[in-house]
């Protein structure tokens, strides 16, 4: 039986670990918290996840909280004007529904059937010195440790990294009592709300400790009038913030928040990072390999939420290599073969999501305006957070758009 360490207990770490067990790998998964610790802890994402993510779960039978989690049908976007009114406002349609469930619920709730699978769960901050040693032990280690310190182990890659600093300050608060959205106060969908020059507001349903509740998630240009939560210490404190910002920024969203109140003592998260893609493959001190795995390798910002749909693509991939690749060993060919596998989708995520952090083009602008007249472009739209890829097709080159626009009976005007 082959034997494998996978460091780390996320999205990537859990969701690989659980398929490899059920296809009869002997595996190891080292987290540095316990299910009660990560449970009882602060959020750690918003985690909306949509249908070709949830469907690998759906693979494995690990959607344990699906009929529970409310069912996103929909991605709407919300363009401020100069006055605080809507410039654009639509929603897009997705063709299968999306997910949001808090990680603290679905990585506490994975971490104890793995152990109850029979895997052997070792609850240890790993440290490289820990992976040199481990290394001789098993056939492969997978570090799917997130944006912890053992990254540095992975060299950056510049080429396929554009930002060496932060582009967002990032601020998620976990609500009950928002009220309904007025305008489809029966249907859930996630909604974005771009205030040009300062930032974006997300609001989504999810399933947290206590039920369903909402998210509300500001991302803001560093320095501008959003960056604002670095170093709050006080949640109250937070959501009053963040509350003082949507009146100001985004009132159509503050209008629903009258009775708001945070879901619990951990319901608030604030930080930022620089959005980095690393060279996959780690060398250890005494000379062993190791693989990165999810935002390890890819960690794109969280402002096209993808980080979570990607680390499950990327230990969806990971698991088919790992088994198509039977006994032979698992060497340095084969981990770059491995990682390229998944580049091919990630590259799709990377180049978008970066694009959504600089000034958006002209014919971008156009598009996203030509949604609120054409219903099939607000479907498209909103179906590229389940494949990014289609915006190859209709969103970085402006003469693709107008064909595009063109083709459904539109133009950018
Ligand atoms: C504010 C915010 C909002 C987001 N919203 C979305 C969204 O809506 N949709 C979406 O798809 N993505 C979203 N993301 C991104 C998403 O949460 C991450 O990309 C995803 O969780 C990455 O999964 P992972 O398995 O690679 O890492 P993680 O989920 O970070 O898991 C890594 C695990 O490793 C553990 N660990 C770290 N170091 C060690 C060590 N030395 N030893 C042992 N264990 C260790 C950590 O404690 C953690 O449990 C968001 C992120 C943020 C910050």
């Amino acid at each position: 039986m082959r034997k494998i360490l996978i460091v780390g207990a996320g999205q990537s770490g859990l969701q690989l670990a659980l398929g490899l067990q059920a296809q009869g790998y002997a595996v190891t998964l080292m987290s540095n918290r316990t299910a009660e610790e990560i449970r009882s802890g602060r959020v750690m994402s918003t985690q909306c996840m949509f249908h070709t993510a949830l469907q690998h779960e759906r693979d494995l039978q690990i959607n344990f909280w699906e009929s529970q989690a409310p069912k996103i049908q929909g991605l709407g976007v919300s363009v401020a004007g100069p006055d605080s009114q809507r410039a654009v406002d639509w929603l897009g349609r997705l063709d299968g529904y999306a997910q949001s469930i808090d990680q603290r619920l679905k990585m506490a709730g994975w971490m104890e059937t793995f152990a109850q699978r029979g895997g052997q769960l070792v609850i240890h901050g790993a440290a490289v010195s820990d992976l040199d040693y481990f290394a001789r032990a098993y056939d492969l280690v997978l570090v799917s440790a997130g944006k912890g310190e053992l990254v540095s182990m992975f060299g950056r890659d510049a080429s396929r990294s554009p930002y060496s600093e932060p582009q967002r300050a990032l601020a998620v608060a976990y609500v009950h009592g928002l009220g309904p959205r007025p305008e489809h106060p029966d249907l859930d969908a996630v909604r974005c709300n771009l205030v040009p020059g300062v930032g974006e507001l997300f609001v989504m349903p999810t399933l947290t400790l206590s039920g369903r509740a909402d998210i509300l998630f500001w991302e803001g240009v560093p320095g501008g009038p959003l960056d604002v939560f670095q170093g709050l210490k006080d949640p109250a404190e937070h959501l009053s913030l963040t509350l003082d910002l949507m009146r100001k920024f985004t009132p159509w969203e503050h209008a629903r928040t009258a009775e708001v109140e945070l879901t619990d003592a951990g319901a608030t998260l604030s930080g930022r990072y620089a959005p980095t893609v690393r060279n996959p493959v780690g060398r250890l001190p005494g000379g062993g390999l190791v693989l990165g795995v999810g935002d390890v390798v890819v960690a794109n910002d969280p402002v096209t939420g993808q980080g979570s749909n990607f680390a499950s693509k990327c230990a969806a991939a990971y698991l088919a290599s790992i088994v198509e690749h039977g006994d032979r060993p698992f060497d340095e060919h084969w981990m770059r073969a491995t990682f390229d596998r998944y580049w091919e989708m990630a590259q799709h995520v990377t180049k978008w999501t970066n694009a959504m952090l600089g000034v958006p083009p002209e014919h971008v602008l156009g598009l996203i305006g030509a949604a609120g007249r054409l219903q099939p472009v607000a479907d498209r739209f909103a179906n590229g957070f389940n494949d990014p890829s289609d915006f190859e097709n209709f969103f970085f080159d402006p003469e693709k758009t107008a064909a595009y626009l063109a083709s459904v009976g539109g133009t950018a005007a």
